[in-house]
């Protein structure tokens, strides 16, 4: 079915999907494909996960929803439950991850205030990407993600990823800086991976400064590369932390995560939502960080993303339209030296459902649950399809 009753922003959908289970989705034919994007890193548990419909089934007998006017007992067990795996001490409930962005940029303002700055500015990195409200899509590092859009939102100063040069410029000659927001690793930007050191260099300069080290986890975190929060890989601890997509397996939440006086900032009335911190919503998202703390899938993440990189590593070389193979845990990017969009188009042909992500990265995002089988399955029908676009190939 294709309805004319929708704004066109997302542009022609070449699939009806009616149907999940597991890694597989069906559309409205019956035709069975592999999902190796899970929704862009949404239903790690992968689709109609017992755990997670049956929380949303038994919170929503009981009360779908009441308001934040009132205490919320499955938010409540949600922020403890974060608590313990995050190491952060605070949280905000959103419905979406540009909306957990949105706190922490709130965050940053309060902040910048806090020690009297009159425009507190946020340094955020070219490529990135951090939603699409007017503040989130001017932190973004896209200009198609601008366009058509201006007036921005005052308060970003941009500087190149993975410089840290750059930040200490700024630093040298901004004294209206509260904040640095960047992700762990550019999902949207086609999966780019700074040096080992980057994160905890900024640790160093928001320390030095007393500005906030704000996280967009957004992509990254919920297991996806092989911990629940990048961050933990790299022994630092942020100040501000963001996370949403992969939480609730498919239920729309997000939250924005904060520790230290960062914690501390929001009062009663300075920051609120409708649907925030939902009843189902957080059942949802409870029966999520259970199932991948019981499964172990944090260490499933990390062992299947290693073995699928060197696999496509095995496989690919000799392709000269290979450029990077490049990933942490499941969150793998494939560069080509050409924009790919069609290898979509084809690998659904194929019974195969990928992302092509700026321009000219195969971006792969599996569920966490993928079997070996289906890894196996992955390759085999992907590595073809990119041999075939060579025009070497
Ligand atoms: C998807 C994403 C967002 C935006 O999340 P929405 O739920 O679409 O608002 C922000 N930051 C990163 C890193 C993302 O991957």
């Amino acid at each position: 079915m294709t309805s004319d009753a929708l704004m066109n922003n997302y542009g022609k959908r070449p699939l009806s999907l009616v149907k999940g289970e597991g890694a597989w989705v069906w559309d409205d034919n019956g035709k069975r494909y592999l999902d190796a994007l899970a929704g862009i890193a949404v239903c790690g548990l992968g689709h109609a996960h017992p755990a997670v419909t049956e929380a949303i089934h038994r919170q929503s007998e009981n009360l779908v929803h009441c308001s934040n006017l009132y205490n919320i007992p499955a938010q409540e067990r949600l922020a403890e439950q974060l608590k313990t795996v995050s190491g952060m001490t605070n949280m905000f409930f959103s419905n979406s991850g540009a909306e957990a962005n949105e706190a922490a940029i709130k965050l940053a303002r309060l902040h910048g205030h806090s020690k009297n700055i009159d425009v507190p500015t946020i340094i955020v990195m070219e490529n990135s990407f951090h939603g699409r409200t007017l503040a989130t899509l001017t932190a973004t590092g896209n200009r198609k993600v601008h366009a058509g859009f201006k007036p921005l939102v005052r308060g970003f100063a941009r500087a190149p990823f993975d410089d840290l040069e750059a930040v200490h410029a700024i630093a040298a000659n901004n004294d209206s800086i509260a904040a640095i927001l960047v992700e762990p690793i550019q999902g949207e930007g086609g999966i780019r991976i700074p040096d080992d050191d980057y994160l905890i260099q900024l640790r160093n300069i928001c320390d030095a400064n007393d500005w906030l080290l704000m996280l967009d986890e957004i992509q990254t975190a919920n297991g996806r590369t092989g911990s629940f929060f990048h961050y933990q890989q790299h022994n630092i601890r942020p100040d501000v932390v963001t996370i949403a997509k992969g939480l609730g397996n498919g239920m729309p939440i997000g939250t924005c995560l904060a520790s230290g006086p960062a914690s501390q900032l929001m009062q009663p009335g300075s920051h609120g939502s409708t649907f925030g911190g939902n009843p189902v919503a957080c059942a949802a998202a409870e029966a999520t960080i259970a199932t991948i703390d019981k499964d172990k899938l944090c260490q499933r993440a990390d062992e299947l993303g290693t073995l699928l990189l060197e696999q496509f590593r095995d496989t690919l070389t000799g392709c000269d339209m290979v450029k990077e193979i490049r990933g942490r845990g499941l969150m793998i990017g494939i560069e080509l030296t050409e924009p790919c969009s069609e290898l979509v188009g084809q690998a659904a042909d194929a019974g195969l459902l990928i992302n092509v992500t700026a321009n000219n990265v195969i971006r792969l995002l599996p569920p966490l649950i993928f079997s070996d089988d289906q890894a196996r399955q992955l390759i085999s029908t992907l590595v073809p399809l990119i041999k075939a676009f060579s025009p070497e190939g």
